[in-house]
């Protein structure tokens, strides 16, 4: 509570009342602590990165160059850190565009069956590569309305971290289905799960439930809180069921394409 309070005098100079002014600045505090945590876990992301490509150049020049292996397999690393910056200051940006309301998405038909086939697509290699079993919807169209590209990166995003937190062989299976004004999107998987306690947690900014595996799969921790706020900008929601050791299901619902359009 933030408080003013000043004296209140008549004509003859006379103390009459103390005027107080209340203020509720919780809201204004948590915002500030937010922001201030943010601009922390932004610095200490890029610092990782740019520390191990700074190091190995450094290491490079002094010398290790000379060694045709050494020199590869820096490279190597240094090029697999510049990807990782990149796509750091990427999302970093794009959800900071999000959060201002700079993007406000068009809204279109689009026909989600589609893109949920598109997804399957672009992601066609690593499934195969992990001998993973992709079930997807049947053919039977199904219409919502919002911009196109951002249902797609929103489904992309959770097909996504479905490949990477289930082991090989596993099953992911995308399914759709429609109610009155709602269409439910799901992305089921049977992978490593996620706890009770790390649970509602996981679509905040950085969160990620283990930082050395997430960080090996390229992940920057910002994804979820990214299709989070793409989704509300959609006018939809989003909800996550899951069990430890036996996988995790994300439902995302978005509003119907109106008959008029
Ligand atoms: P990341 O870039 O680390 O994947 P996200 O914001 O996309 O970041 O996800 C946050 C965390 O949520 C991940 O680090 C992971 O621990 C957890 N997570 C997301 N999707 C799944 C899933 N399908 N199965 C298990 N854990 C998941």
């Amino acid at each position: 509570l933030d408080a003013h309070l000043a004296p209140y005098v008549g004509k003859r100079n006379e103390l009459k009342g103390i005027v107080a002014v209340l203020h509720d600045i919780t809201d204004i505090r948590r915002l500030e602590k937010m922001r201030s945590e943010f601009v922390a876990n932004v610095s200490h992301e890029l610092k990782t990165p740019i520390t191990s490509v700074k190091g190995f150049a450094e290491t490079l020049l002094d010398g290790a160059m000379d060694d045709e292996e050494l020199l590869h397999d820096f490279l190597n690393i240094i090029h697999k850190e510049s990807v990782r910056l990149h796509r750091l200051i990427n999302d970093i940006l794009h959800l900071s565009k999000i959060e201002q309301h700079l993007v406000t998405p068009i809204v279109e038909e689009v026909n989600v069956t589609e893109v949920i086939r598109n997804v399957a697509e672009t992601i066609r290699k690593e499934v195969k590569t992990k001998g993973l079993e992709l079930e997807l919807p049947d053919n039977t169209n199904v219409w919502v309305e919002g911009e196109r590209d951002r249902i797609q990166q929103i489904i992309l995003n959770l097909v996504s971290n479905a490949v990477v937190y289930t082991p090989e062989g596993g099953k992911i299976s995308v399914s759709v289905s429609e109610r009155e004004n709602e269409v439910d999107i799901r992305v089921q998987d049977n992978g490593i799960g996620i706890s009770k306690k790390d649970l509602p947690r996981i679509f905040e900014r950085f969160y990620r439930v283990d930082k050395a595996r997430a960080r090996d799969s390229g992940g920057t921790g910002l994804g979820l809180a990214i299709v989070k706020h793409l989704i509300e900008s959609h006018h939809g929601s989003i909800k996550v069921e899951s069990e430890e050791g036996e996988g995790t299901i994300f439902t995302v619902t978005l509003p119907k394409k109106q008959a008029n359009m």
